[in-house]
């Protein structure tokens, strides 16, 4: 099936509706097709081990989404239809969400400009729709570490860009940045800054965390040029709860490598829904490739994981209220 919201200047969202699933007629001269004016957001229902159905912190999806709205000139979707639209679709394709540990009902909910107007200014117009996947697990077999590939052509967003927001032509530009990586035998792009070219943003399409000696964890800051991904905060939130330092603060590419070297930085990992929390394996780059410690999963990382994992799945206390139950 397929939620849809419709909204109008000076009328708001209105005609909300559940319908089956189907191709939505448009205007070649829709502002979206143009001027790519469109948001999107990724999060997972999933099945409890009683049997209930959950969302891993779907308040925070919509925050984001709302974030996003605000930064390409689109109206604010209240939280409630949000959340309301995503009950709706889940509760209408519960047939869909696969059970056991693992799988998982991939929910897709976006927003375009579907004014029919060719010009460069705010649409009027705006349809919001939530489609939904079945989806495995993400690792079969185990969590394998990801290798990745420091673009030196690209960058992901400059400051004052779009960096920040979930929208589509954040990932449009960085199809080319994907295709160098996999051309270098990698499976996602490491971004560095747009000014100095020098500190490290992230990943196509998750956050970089790492673990130094001490302990601690270390992760660029959000001012702007990242996303500010769900499953990094988490992981920021449930590393400081156990007690360990979280530093959010530039990290230098140089940094990463001399301390792999050294020893000062033991281990490295990726976090984003859809993977949750994987290590980094080897990082590739002009100046040459390195791994931290052997490249396989750390003791903290997969820690961490674990925690998180087993918080979202409802095998262990959600103390700070992160799992929205459906049913
Ligand atoms: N960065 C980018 C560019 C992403 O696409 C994603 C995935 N949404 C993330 C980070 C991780 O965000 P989240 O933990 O909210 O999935």
């Amino acid at each position: 099936h397929m939620v849809t919201v419709r909204y109008a200047d000076g009328k708001g969202w209105y005609e909300p509706r559940v319908e089956a699933r189907a191709p939505i007629p448009m205007d070649p001269a829709s502002a979206v097709l143009h001027y790519a004016q469109e948001i999107f957001e990724g999060l997972k229902a999933y099945t409890l081990p009683d049997g209930g159905v959950a969302m891993f912190r779907p308040e925070a999806n919509a925050a984001r989404f709302a974030q996003s709205a605000q930064r390409m000139a689109m109206p604010a979707l209240p939280e409630e239809i949000f959340l309301k639209s995503l009950h709706e679709i889940i509760s209408i394709d519960r047939q869909w969400i696969p059970g056991g540990e693992d799988g998982s009902l991939y929910l897709r909910p976006f927003a375009y400009a579907s004014e029919v107007f060719l010009g460069v200014r705010p649409s009027l117009e705006y349809l919001y729709l939530v489609i939904a996947s079945p989806v495995g697990p993400y690792f079969s077999g185990g969590v394998k570490p990801v290798s990745v590939w420091v673009t030196p052509d690209y960058t992901r967003a400059a400051p004052g860009g779009t960096g920040a927001a979930k929208c589509g032509g954040n990932y449009a530009a960085g199809l080319s940045a994907q295709a160098e990586a996999i051309e270098h035998g990698c499976d996602q792009v490491v971004y560095l800054d747009a000014v100095e070219r020098k500190y490290i943003d992230e990943l196509g399409g998750m956050n970089v965390f790492l673990v130094l000696d001490d302990g601690s964890l270390v992760t660029p800051p959000l001012t702007g040029t990242i996303l500010p991904g769900i499953t990094r905060d988490s992981v920021i939130k449930l590393a400081e709860r156990a007690g360990r330092r979280v530093e959010e603060r530039a990290i230098s590419l140089q940094e990463w490598r001399d301390g792999a070297a050294s020893g000062r930085v033991r281990e490295a990992f990726a976090c984003g829904t859809a993977a949750v929390i994987t290590p980094i394996g080897t990082i590739k780059s002009l100046d040459g490739d390195f791994t931290v410690a052997d490249g396989g999963p750390g003791e903290v990382t997969m820690g961490l994981r674990k925690e998180l994992v087993d918080i979202q799945r409802g095998r262990a206390e959600d103390t700070f209220g992160w799992v929205h139950r459906v049913f």
